[in-house]
């Protein structure tokens, strides 16, 4: 079913989360496993991340150039595929602009349409930690929003190469991100929001927000979507922090504030334990704010680790 149809006939907020492919060598049944307790919040859909290949080159003895691929986390696709046999929900691959031309991702888009993927969530992906700009593929997107409008063409059943026999037609539901705090590239959040207007605009159905702390600046930038003429229903990412480590880490990596009053709390923790609690508690009240303001899912990034998501949606579902 489409997230758009999950989110349409929902009589209250659903709870969905986001899952990383297990680090290569670690297996598919351990993260099954790992997530099967969620289930018992009745997600309609999970978000499989998707991590670009990068390579580098290293000379060989022999002479030759050896390449090497550094993918981390391969598996998207069939994480898909299993998590849709397995508990019979929907499965949203994320795909990107980022390392793949056009053709590429025509390809990956028959496959997922041939396991039964009625949803996307397109986007550009970042530059490789090597080239701190993002370079789009030659022949490949530099943008979301081309990305959007070439899944929309292969929904009205048109490939890159006219000449080709369509004996089928896709019918992706795309999902795009959107930033609360603004993506970091952009000179201002009305540009961001431009840009994400043009996304929806290109055949968006539905945004998912990065994380945020403050549920302020989530409610001002649903506020600013609506006033730019964005209709689409926007799910908010939540991410509770669980170490000591992600209080610097994830401010840096993602472009975001902690509240004050959160970082006074954990200015006190000496032990990820310690973080975990409050943290925990953080995303337990921002996410009972967020319901009684309606909004359509609580999409949590759990980074495959159930236990703490667990315990918020306890509290709330
Ligand atoms: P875009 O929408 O293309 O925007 C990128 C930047 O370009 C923005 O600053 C925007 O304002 C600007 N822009 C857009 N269009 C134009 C234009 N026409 N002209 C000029 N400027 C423009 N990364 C991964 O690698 N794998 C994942 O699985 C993954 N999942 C994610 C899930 C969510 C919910 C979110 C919020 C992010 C995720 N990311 C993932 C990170 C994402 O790839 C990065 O944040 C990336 O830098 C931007 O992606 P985007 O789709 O928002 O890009």
């Amino acid at each position: 079913m489409k997230i758009t149809e999950h989110l349409g006939s929902a009589t209250k907020t659903l709870f969905s989360f986001e899952i990383l492919p297990p680090l290569k060598g670690q297996s598919l049944k351990e993260l099954l496993e790992g997530i099967a307790p969620l289930m018992d919040f009745n997600p309609p859909f999970v978000d499989v991340t998707y991590h670009r290949e990068e390579f580098i080159y290293k000379k060989h003895p022999n002479g030759l150039l050896q390449k090497i691929s550094t993918k981390k986390r391969p598996g998207t696709v069939g994480i898909c595929a299993a998590i849709m046999n397995r508990f019979h929900i929907d499965a949203v691959p994320h795909i990107l602009c980022g390392g793949f031309t056009k053709e590429e991702t025509e390809n990956a888009l028959i496959d997922l349409n041939f396991i039964g993927v009625e949803n996307v969530l397109a986007l550009r992906g970042d530059a490789p930690k090597t080239e701190g700009k993002f370079i789009p593929e030659i022949d490949g997107h530099g943008f979301a929003s081309e990305l959007v409008e070439q899944i929309k063409m292969m929904n009205e059943g048109r490939y890159l190469h006219e000449e080709t026999e369509i004996g089928f037609q896709t019918d992706f539901c795309v999902g795009v991100a959107g930033y609360p705090e603004k993506h970091f590239e952009a000179p201002s959040l009305r540009f961001d929001l431009k840009y994400l207007k043009e996304k929806v605009e290109k055949g968006a159905e539905y945004i998912v927000t990065q994380m945020f702390f403050d549920n302020e600046k989530f409610f001002k930038f649903v506020a600013d979507v609506r006033a730019a003429g964005i209709t689409v229903p926007i799910i908010p990412g939540i991410k509770p922090i669980t170490t000591l480590g992600q209080i610097t880490m994830l401010p840096r990596t993602f472009f975001l504030d902690l509240p004050d009053l959160l970082m006074d709390e954990l200015e006190k923790c000496k032990t990820n334990a310690e973080v975990k609690e409050v943290g925990i508690e953080w995303s337990i009240q921002q996410s009972k704010e967020l319901v009684k303001k309606g909004v359509p899912s609580l999409h949590f990034y759990t980074m495959s680790k159930a236990d703490t998501t667990y315990k918020i949606a306890k509290e709330i579902f």
